[in-house]
């Protein structure tokens, strides 16, 4: 059975816990082709103000550095443990409490999102969120509890083109459909789920789909960069409580590696290529909308619909989820404007607020599904032992030697039945010779039927096996190679609140300077003090002034540049529109066209046009027609050709020469099922 992903509910609980998206900057050191391309740095990170500052190249003395504010800010020499400890973990420490948790890397190609959430896999200092959230998680078991079971499933799909496919899939290039449904909410139909036993598993799926989306990339021309790769691990827990009750909880971790977020230059695109650009733009804009709308305060309707990333994302941004937006960006001052615009983004971000809770027995849970199926396994394999002399004591290990994906998770539930074997009484008089055939007979028969009730119980016990094996118990230790990564991380935590400490002692010094500083000025002793200290203070406002200045001027050049996409997107939508109503008034008459527009209508859920009673269409009772003639038969369906028609003439009447054809609205008698309309 296909996994149907789902993000939980989007409906507000009285007891959310409300918090701001987080926002953290990265930034990469400088590489190769800036430097020999002779690139200066354009930025400057400060750790202890959690600032980023960007000059201006070529900068006039109207046009001051600018300064952003972010949660965290991590500079070029910042390593991949660091980031995840402060960043990824409180996340997915959330996540495995059962709360929904999301990690998108926002920023220009090239920049290091796909470096930060997938990272280097060569060595564990260089592996990114996604590796280290595996051992975090497999840790975490391993320390947990005895009476708590785990489960813990992966999905993995990308977003190109406004178009959903499975990077773990039998078919990456099938586009899947994204659904929703009030008890799960939005989820994407027929998307494939793994099970996974360990944090080695998981890296291989994470491998596995990183290949797939790779050979996507050179079938695109490289353009991997414009896709949105979406990585989902969903944990569940169960715990016995109070009165031997199950509790189950489950935490879905999202990890978004987005689309470079850089314009798309419009100019060498043409055709199918500018269609695929505009709907590329489309998915980041919509991003971009949502965030706008959720934190102007204003809005009452947050265009979630209008792309499938957005609808995907929608519990990630606003709604029930713990997020945090890593924003990367290059320090070299070619990438200026660029730089800005991400920064610009990821600050605006900062402001949005979401609502989140624990998601306590959801619906789309596995875990008591195949706990229910453990119990009556046992039962039935119990049932089949007593029955049976010697039970068969050789407990089977599972096969993990395979290095292949498991089958995708899938729930047998048909029921195979043990058939009872039942002892005769033996009688002791001499039996004939037709009377001992047919006992032989009868023996045989009888060991058959125990050969078959081995076999049944034998294919039980392996299913039993198999099932367990995929409910992980607390106190496990399935890190195997991961160890390495766990210990670490675990490392690389205690470091941390090394340098918080010593960062706070920092601070605390910096303040105190600052205060002094501000007692010095205030104790102006003399008029040509207070003089001077005006002067800095005009000086310092008309620095604040020309920063807002500039700033209004980038802002302008942005609206500018982003306007004159949207234009050039008009013109060159409505150039395609005219060609199609070319087309249309040209084959299509009149009448025909508005009954056209009758029956269609714009299907939401799928964002297509539809058109109702579409198996009536010229194309479609062609196919019929043709199909009838070549078998002879006569078409049992009543004739409406006259009412959708094929202006392909093929014997089929054509509203161009014959009067008589054309639709009227009485006295054609309607088939049965054309009532839907
Ligand atoms: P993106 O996914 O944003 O297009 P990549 O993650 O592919 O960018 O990064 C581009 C290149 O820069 C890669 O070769 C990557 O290894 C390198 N890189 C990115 N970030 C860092 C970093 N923080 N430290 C070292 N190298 C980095
Ligand atoms: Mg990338």
């Amino acid at each position: 059975m296909p996994q149907e992903e789902a993000n939980a509910g989007t409906t507000a609980q009285l007891d959310d816990e409300i918090e701001n998206v987080r926002v953290v900057v990265r930034t990469r050191p400088m590489d190769k082709n800036e430097l020999s391309a002779g690139a200066l740095s354009a930025i400057s990170v400060d750790k202890i103000n959690r600032a980023i500052t960007v000059m201006k190249p070529n900068a006039t003395a109207n046009e001051p550095p600018k300064t952003y504010y972010f949660d965290n800010v991590f500079d070029g020499g910042s390593n991949q443990m660091d980031l995840y400890v402060d960043t990824a973990r409180p996340i997915v420490d959330k996540v495995l409490e059962g709360y929904n948790g999301t990690i998108l890397a926002y920023g220009q190609t090239g920049t290091g999102k796909t470096y930060t959430m997938s990272g280097n896999p060569d060595s564990p200092q260089t592996k990114g969120i996604i590796p280290n959230a595996f051992a975090h998680i497999f840790g975490h078991i391993a320390k947990a509890k005895e009476n708590q079971k785990f489960l813990v499933r992966v999905s993995y799909m990308e977003i190109y083109n406004e178009e959903v496919r499975d990077l773990l899939g039998k078919d990456v290039g099938k586009s899947l459909e994204v659904k929703e449904r009030p008890d799960i909410g939005v989820f994407v139909k027929d998307l494939s789920g793994y099970v996974v036993h360990n944090a080695d598993d998981l890296e291989n799926i994470m491998r596995l789909g990183n290949k797939n989306r790779a050979v996507g990339a050179t079938k695109m021309n490289q353009e991997s960069s414009r896709s949105h790769a979406i990585f989902s691990i969903t944990v569940e827990r169960s715990e016995l409580g109070e009165g031997d009750v199950q509790h189950v909880r489950m935490g879905k971790l999202q990890l978004v590696d987005l689309a470079g977020s850089e314009r798309q230059s419009k100019t060498q695109a043409s055709g199918q290529r500018l269609k695929e650009a505009t709907k590329i733009n489309l998915s980041l804009s919509v991003l971009g909308n949502v965030i706008s709308a959720l934190v102007d305060g204003k809005s009452t309707h947050i265009p979630y619909r209008n792309s499938k990333l957005t609808r995907l994302l929608q519990d990630s941004l606003g709604g029930n989820s713990k997020t945090v937006m890593c924003a990367t960006i290059s320090p070299a001052d070619s990438n200026y404007m660029e730089t800005i615009s991400t920064l610009r983004y990821a600050s605006r971000a900062k402001n949005i607020q979401n609502r989140m809770h624990i998601n306590e027995e959801p619906k789309d849970a596995l875990l008591r599904h195949f706990q229910e199926e453990i119990a009556r396994l046992r039962k039935q394999l119990e049932e089949g032992d007593s029955l049976e002399e010697e039970p068969p004591s050789s407990e089977e290990e599972e096969d993990t030697a395979d290095d292949e994906l498991e089958a995708p998770l899938e729930i047998e539930l048909e029921s195979s039945t043990i058939q009872a074997v039942e002892k005769k009484p033996k009688k002791k008089r001499e039996k004939t010779d037709a009377e001992k055939e047919e006992l032989a007979k009868r023996k045989n028969e009888h060991q058959k039927e125990i050969e078959h009730a081995k076999t049944e119980q034998e294919t039980l016990r392996n299913k039993l096996v198999s099932l367990e094996g995929k409910i992980l118990v607390g106190g496990e230790n399935l890190l195997e190679k991961a160890q390495t990564q766990e210990l670490l991380l675990e490392q690389s935590i205690a470091e941390l609140e090394q340098h918080e400490k010593s960062e706070e002692a920092l601070k605390q010094t910096l303040q105190q300077k600052a205060t002094e500083r501000i007692d010095i000025e205030e104790r102006y002793s003399t008029l040509q003090d207070a003089s001077t200290g005006i002067t800095k203070k005009i000086h310092r406002v008309m620095q604040m002034l020309m920063g807002v200045k500039s700033e209004l001027a980038d802002q302008q050049q942005e609206h500018q540049r982003e306007k004159e996409g949207i234009y050039e997107n008009i013109r060159s939508l409505s150039r395609e529109l005219a060609l199609c109503e070319l087309v249309l008034n040209s084959y299509v008459p009149k009448e025909y066209q508005s009954m056209i527009n009758q029956y269609t209508h714009w299907n939401e859920d799928i964002g297509e046009w539809q058109l109702k009673c579409v198996a009536y269409t010229g194309n479609n009772m062609r196919k019929h027609i043709s199909a009838h003639k070549t078998s002879g038969k006569e078409p049992d369906f009543l004739d409406l050709s006259h009412v959708y028609l094929s202006y392909n003439t093929d014997g089929v009447s054509n509203p161009m020469r014959s009067k008589s054809a054309r639709p009227r609205t009485s006295g054609v008698p309607r088939p049965t099922t054309a009532r839907r309309y």
